[in-house]
């Protein structure tokens, strides 16, 4: 089945408050199986709101309508769908005397207009709300001539989740074929979006029962695999088979199928080989250590490092020969490997890393263009050095930056 969900109020349509509701609604969705097709959200306007309540019992299946369940002028949720279906509303007595004896219990008189709140489109199943005076409505038949299974629920997100939770979930799970979601995660390093998606392509369309997406950060590609089938078992073995193939093509490029970040799988080759690591960081400003230190545990295997910004700094603290600098400039790979192994002899770290570049968006030449870094490895079988080149802003050359370096580490003691 397919659902489309609504949300309604005219602040969700600004900057100042985000439709948080929908997100949920469709994690929950989506573990049952039902895709949501459509997500829509509507002023408090009760033209609109009818326009696009009729579209979406035109088009979706399960429709999910959020907010406008109050007493106010502008809660018109209940009127518009009733407009749209061409349906009555009643005022419900016994919804009267709850929301009196709600009112009663906090010692408040029920103002007129919360008797609206007792509205009830015709044939709708009232949905009682423990946190809060709007119940929920659920609605399933022919609607428009289409079976379809409609809710109103209130706008508060505390109230909607557990509204949905304990009244809605369990009348969806009545009505749906039982289905079982399998999902898998691959994250990949060292290529490109688009020179990942030409090699993987050809596969993943293959296995058209898998939704397969692509995810592009700053150095680490995210491919999401998703399946249902009618048992665990089939949707499982579906997604397995298609990651297995994907790892064969991708090799040694895939850095994590099981959700893992680059931090962590870094820290776990670290403690595996019983090594040991210490960073000499420039134009990261400390972005790796950040990261690298974002893991629990991590004190085992790292040891720590230095941000040697400047040149003095750099000499200092990593021992990178001032004349190095001076010949080279401190954007070269000459420096970049006197970090690492500076980094790595001060500390007595069994790999030292060594990061230099131009992260812009000042400071960049025509030879040495923004986004230009090296980074370097040292071990006791000697220095690599990598160049890259990174696209983007500040920000992103950071990253990727942080990411690349991190990429070595795993490739080497892989
Ligand atoms: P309403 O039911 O329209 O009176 O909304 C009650 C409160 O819930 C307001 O503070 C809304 O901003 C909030 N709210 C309504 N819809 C959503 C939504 N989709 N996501 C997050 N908050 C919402
Ligand atoms: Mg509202």
């Amino acid at each position: 089945m397919n659902a489309e969900i609504i949300a309604i109020g005219s602040e969700l349509l600004t900057p100042f408050r985000q439709d948080t509701n929908s997100l949920y609604l469709t994690e929950k969705l989506n573990q049952l199986g039902v895709e949501v097709i459509f997500k829509t959200i509507v002023g408090d306007d009760r033209g609109r709101l009818t326009g696009a309540a009729s579209l979406a019992v035109s088009r979706a299946e399960i429709v999910i309508f959020m907010g406008g369940l109050g007493p106010t002028e502008d809660d018109l949720t209940r009127e518009a769908l009733a407009d749209a279906l061409g349906l009555k509303l009643h005022r419900d007595p016994a919804i009267i005397t709850s929301l009196e004896q709600r009112f009663a219990a906090r010692g408040w008189k029920m103002a007129p207009n919360n008797l609206k709140q007792a509205d009830v489109i015709t044939g709708a199943t009232v949905l009682p709300n423990a946190n809060g005076s709007a119940p929920g409505q659920w609605m399933s038949g022919k609607y428009e001539g289409r079976e379809r299974i409609i809710m109103l629920l209130p706008g508060p997100p505390h109230e909607l989740k557990a509204l949905f939770e304990e009244q809605c979930l369990p009348r969806l799970r009545v009505k749906l074929p039982p289905q079982f979601i399998a999902t898998r995660e691959l994250k990949i390093a060292g290529l490109g979006e688009s020179q990942c998606d030409a090699r993987v392509a050809p596969i993943y369309k293959l296995a058209t029962d898998v939704q397969t997406t692509i995810l592009a950060g700053a150095g680490e590609i995210q491919l999401h695999m998703k399946t249902r089938a009618a048992s665990l078992e089939v949707a499982q073995s579906r997604v397995d088979q298609l990651v297995g193939k994907i790892e064969e093509e991708l090799g040694d490029c895939v850095f994590s199928d099981n959700g893992d970040s680059m931090e962590q799988i870094v820290g776990y080759y670290l403690q595996m080989r019983n090594a040991t690591l210490a960073v000499a960081e420039s134009c990261t400003g400390g972005l790796l250590a950040e990261r690298i230190t974002s893991v629990s545990g991590s004190s085992r295997y790292f040891v720590g490092g230095a941000v040697v910004y400047s040149n003095q700094l750099k000499t200092a603290f990593a021992d990178v020969p001032a004349d190095l600098i001076e010949k080279h400039g401190a954007v070269s790979s000459e420096v970049a490997a006197a970090l690492a192994d500076g980094i790595r002899r001060r500390t007595g770290a069994t790999l030292g890393l060594g990061i230099t570049g131009v992260a812009g968006p000042t400071g960049g030449t025509a030879e040495k263009p923004v986004g230009l870094v090296f980074h370097a490895l040292a071990s006791d079988g000697g220095t690599e050095v990598a160049e890259r080149r990174f696209p983007g802003d500040r920000k992103r050359i950071r990253r990727f930056a942080s990411q690349q370096a991190m990429d070595m580490v795993r490739r080497k003691l892989m």
